[in-house]
């Protein structure tokens, strides 16, 4: 962690700044902060500004102009019974418990909060949320996210899930982390081995793009795996990283056999700086309708688009209606099938 790339000059060790991306590293460090992990770095293709890695954590100066996006689309602060945990559902929580991670991609929902000393948590302020959930029956799913929980050391991590597991209403606990991806080498058989003496603990993860799927990386999921630990993969839909139909199938076959569930793909949200980025959702429905048939089901994420309401699935209506005794249904390569379905 000590050895991250935080400006132009050290990015240059693995890439060539254009003049677009060293003119927006300037300008936006006040805004949010620019960080990569040197293995991160590693895998970009240094003679391409267009490398789907690059272009996740490298600013641009489209990010200047975005008429549309919002600080908090989703209304988290609104949502927030105590600082950092915000509740949209009746039986579970985000619990943002630091701000930080082990990089910062430009597209973060919670770019208004990480990397910012505002939302930092002392251990008083995690107190006082674990208070909240004691206090607080319904919730039985706590998720720990951030920032990113792994950058805890393990000793402070574990001091956390003890204290959440100590609650009896608390049924899971899941971790959302990024470094499987940004920084495998964080995910150790010390830490795996005191995560399997709290479970049931889940983890989901953030792979966007099949050059993320290293040798790495796939380690430290079997590491995770072979404790006993689900992993699953959130994704977000990004324009020219990930929103081709090669590319989308590619990630989530390649997640498949590193043993990780392709879980959500997200709609971008509206959220600024990050015009450049947003796919119509349109687009996003048929890439995933294309993917139906093409691929074994379970390596099909579900579409999604989150809302200050919750997540809303955004499928293909492949169910067309009622014709009489009949339920009619489109198959996964456009043939109509009539299903006797007595009302
Ligand atoms: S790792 Fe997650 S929380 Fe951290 S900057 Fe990336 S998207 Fe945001």
């Amino acid at each position: 962690m000590q050895h991250r790339i935080r400006g132009a000059a050290e990015l240059a060790r693995f890439v060539t700044p254009t003049d677009d991306e060293a003119r927006a590293i300037a300008a936006l460090s006040e805004r949010f902060r620019f960080v990569i992990t040197p293995y991160y770095a590693s895998l970009m293709d240094p003679a391409d500004p267009e490398c789907p890695v690059r272009k996740q954590v490298v600013p641009r100066l489209a990010e200047l102009g975005d008429p549309h996006g919002l600080a908090d689309p989703l209304d988290e602060v609104a949502h927030s019974p105590v600082k950092n945990v915000v509740r949209v559902y009746e039986d579970r929580i985000a619990f943002c418990v630091n701000n930080e991670c082990a990089l910062y991609c430009r597209y973060c929902l919670r770019k208004r909060m990480v990397g910012d000393e505002e939302w930092t948590m002392k251990r008083a302020e995690l107190q006082v949320a674990l208070d909240w959930i004691r206090a607080t029956p319904a919730i039985r799913d706590v998720l720990l996210t951030g920032g990113d929980p792994l950058v805890f050391s393990d000793e402070r991590l574990e001091w956390l899930i003890r204290e959440l597991r100590a609650i009896p209403h608390v049924e899971i606990v899941r971790l959302g982390t990024r470094f499987p991806v940004t920084l495998p080498m964080r995910v150790t058989p010390e830490l795996c081995e005191m995560l399997q003496r709290y479970h049931p603990i889940w983890v989901n993860t953030h792979f966007n793009h099949p050059k993320e799927l290293t040798p790495e990386a796939a380690r430290a999921c079997d590491l995770l795996t072979r404790a006993g630990i689900p992993v699953g993969n959130q994704s977000v839909l990004l324009a020219g990283v990930n929103d081709d139909i090669a590319t989308m199938k590619a990630l989530c076959e390649g997640l498949v056999r590193m043993r990780v569930r392709p879980y959500y793909v997200y709609q971008a949200q509206l959220l600024e700086g990050t015009g450049h980025f947003r796919v119509p959702i349109e687009r996003g429905v048929e890439l995933f309708r294309a993917l139906r048939g093409r691929t074994s089901g379970f390596a099909i994420p579900q579409y999604v688009l989150d809302t200050p309401y919750g997540k809303v699935p955004l499928d293909y209506p492949f169910l067309k209606g009622r014709e009489g005794d009949y339920v009619v249904m489109e198959s996964f390569d456009g043939r109509v099938w009539r299903e006797l379905n007595p009302a």
